[in-house]
Formats: C-alpha cells, structure tokens, sequence
C-alpha cells in the first residue's frame, strides 16, 4: 500500500515521545478516573474551541446522548437531522425514545439543507403529533454547517441548535467555532477524527453553566452536583446521592494526556491538511465530477477529502490495484437503513442524499500524506477513463 487511508501513526516522528512520557506519568500516578490530566485538558479544550465550557466524556456517541438526555428529550419529540451522515448522530435520537427525522443536504458542501430543513419542520408541525424540539446539524467531513441561517431557523421555531463536530472539531466560520452559534458543539475523539486520541474518547461545549452541571451530573449516574448538595444537607460522598438517571461516560486520564499533547500541534495540523486538500483540489481540477465545496467564510479541518466520480465503483477498483486505499462515506444514507426505516423523512425525499451515496468517494488524507505519494494518488485518478 502506497499509504495508509488514515494515516495515524506519522504524528508520532511529531510529538510520539511528548504523548509516551505523558502516559507513562498518568501509570505512575495511578489517577486513572478523573485525574488532574482530565480539568486541565477541559481547560485547554474550551480555550481551543471558543466556549466557555468543555465537558469530557466517553465518546462522540455518549457526548450526543448525554446533551439529548439533559434536555429531556425523547418519546414524542422530534429532532431533524440530515441522513447523509453516521449512523450515531440519528441512533442517540431514536434510543432515547425521540424520533429522528431525516433532513436532506446541500448539493454543494452536503452539509444539511436549511431550506428543506424549514420545509420539514413545517411538516411535522402541521401533521404528526410529534413536538419538535432541536436540530443536530453535521460538521461533515471537517467542514462547518450554515450556522447563521440555522440558528434563525432554530429561534424561530423554540428549537435547541446541536453542532456535531465529531468529524469537524476545529472548524470555523468567519474565525467563529460553531458554539459560537450552536447552543452546544459535540466532538469525538475515536483516533481516526482530525483530533483523535489513543482509544475512545469524547467531549461537549456549551455555554450555560446549568446545563453544564446537569451534565457533569449525568456523566456519573446521576451524581449530585455541587449546587444539589448545598440544598439538600447530604454529608457523605456525593456519588451517593443520586438524583438523576445517568451513565458512565468519563474520559480516560491517560486519554487526556494524550490529548493534552495532541491539543498543542492541532493548528498547526490544520493548516497541514488544508494545504493538502488545497493540493488534491488544484491537482484534481477536471478530471472528476467535484472536488469538495466549502462554504464561503468556512475553514475545514478535512476529516475526509471527498471527491464524486461517475464510475465511482471503478475508479477505486482503478487506485486499489495501484495500492491507493480509499473509502465511500456513506453507501447508504441512514434512511434507506433497515434500522432507520421507520422514521419519518421531510417533505419530497433525500434526492441529493440518495445521489451523493452513489457518486462519493474519499482519498486517502492527513496532516502528514507526503507530496510525492499525493501526486501519484493525483496521477492514478487523472490517468483512469
Ligand atoms: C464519529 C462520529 C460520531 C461518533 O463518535 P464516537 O466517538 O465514535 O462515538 C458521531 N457523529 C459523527 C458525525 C461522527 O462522524
């Protein structure tokens, strides 16, 4: 193979030693739940990412779930999300007992559409009996969803606004984060995401403190918060007075150690992978069907390079027999899912969503592809007919 399609282990000539030693000094603390490592990378997270909070959590799943679950949201409630994404955005929606329902995206950046977003909330209102209650829009592919208009869109129907940034943390528009907008920005930081780390691992921005410890609260079966135990005489730990229905969602302590390292070059990575994609897009230019749109004002942290091609299932049979390994996000969007079957769809179908599925296809990406292997991935897919 002529690279790696996600190329996770290159950072390490970078900063391998910094993470190992970090490690190597969370084992001898013993601190594995919850040490000092965790509030100080929440510190540096929130700093990063422009919010006043940062929760860590367990993943990028638990970090949707616990947000969804902290607004009560769940039978009889809707929330719009679009189709054309992974599966755990609509799957958080549907086990809390909500139903998630599918929203097309845009022909250009495949972000979610705002116009059909409308058109859907319009019709759920006026003909099911479901409430709804908040929209979960897609950081796709690293770049950031149209916030202003969603966020119009969100005050005008009463609706809370979710960034999910799993792919995305990191991206900007007009130099704001998307909680700039976004009444909370959700990330994943599984190892193969822009800021991953060295297993499973996730975390939440928001801006509103209640919210915040609502959260700090479920994220520990339900744990009393600060503000519970002043008014309610409770002397013993409080792990054991337990309020509220929760789970066990924490971050790692090695996990925060590790991204605490990793945190520190992450601009620097940014710029890295845009000078790459911005490689990919002059070098692809009129051989395929479309080379990735941003939206004016963004700045994509490139999760994927995803490029549509008409002969798509050929074109990466063409670059696996030249040892280029590529990857179709999504074959098929969550929808047409025999899991997701029964969930309501907004008005007129997924028409973009269902042609983006046949015709994407993503190329190998990373802050470190080399130039001479991105000029032959370049070569292969402008020689093949
Ligand atoms: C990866 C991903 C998630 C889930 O993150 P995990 O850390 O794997 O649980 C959620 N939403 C989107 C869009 C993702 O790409």
């Amino acid at each position: 193979m002529l690279t790696p399609f996600i190329d996770i282990i290159s950072q390490r000539r970078v900063i391998g030693p910094a993470i190992d030693a970090a490690i190597l000094s969370v084992t001898r603390s013993g601190q594995f739940i919850m040490g000092p490592e965790v509030h100080a990378f929440e510190t540096e997270l929130a700093r990063f990412g422009q919010a006043r909070l940062a929760l860590s959590c367990s993943n990028g799943t638990d970090a949707l779930t616990l947000l969804l679950r902290a607004w009560g949201i769940g039978p009889g409630d809707a929330v719009f999300c679009p189709s054309f994404t992974f599966a755990a955005t609509a799957e958080t929606i549907a086990l809390t007992g909500a139903s998630p329902v599918f929203v097309d995206i845009r022909p250009d950046t495949l972000t979610i559409d705002p116009v059909h977003l409308r058109a859907s909330i319009e019709d759920v209102t006026r003909n099911s009996l479901l409430k709804p209650r908040a929209i979960i829009a897609v950081d796709l592919f690293g770049q950031p969803a149209n916030y202003p208009i969603l966020r119009a869109i969100a005050d005008t129907h009463g609706l809370k606004l979710i960034a999910d940034s799993a792919q995305g943390f990191g991206c900007t528009l007009h130099e704001r984060h998307p909680i700039y907008w976004a009444d909370a920005t959700t990330i994943s930081f599984f190892p193969a995401k822009p800021l991953g780390c060295y297993g499973d691992g996730g975390a939440i921005l928001v801006k509103d403190d209640t919210l915040y410890d609502h959260l700090t609260s479920l994220r520990v079966h339900g744990q009393a918060t600060a503000r519970d135990i002043e008014s309610s005489g409770f002397a013993h730990d409080p792990k054991y007075l337990n309020l509220r229905l929760g789970m066990t969602g924490r971050l790692d302590t090695i996990q925060a150690a590790v991204l605490l390292e990793k945190l520190r070059i992450f601009d620097t990575e940014i710029g890295l992978r845009n000078r790459v994609s911005d490689r990919y897009t002059s070098g692809l230019a009129g051989a395929v069907a479309a080379t990735p749109t941003v939206i004016e004002g963004g700045l994509s942290v490139w999760a994927q390079y995803t490029i549509e091609h008409r002969n798509r299932d050929a074109l990466a049979a063409h670059l696996k027999s030249r040892g280029i390994p590529t990857a179709i996000y999504y074959p098929i969007p969550l929808h047409r899912q025999p899991a997701y079957a029964g969930y309501p769809i907004g008005p007129g179908g997924l028409p973009v969503s269902e042609a983006k599925a046949d015709a994407v296809i993503s190329l190998p990406m990373g802050p470190y592809l080399d130039d001479g292997i991105q000029d032959q991935i370049i070569g292969a897919i402008r020689e093949f007919r």
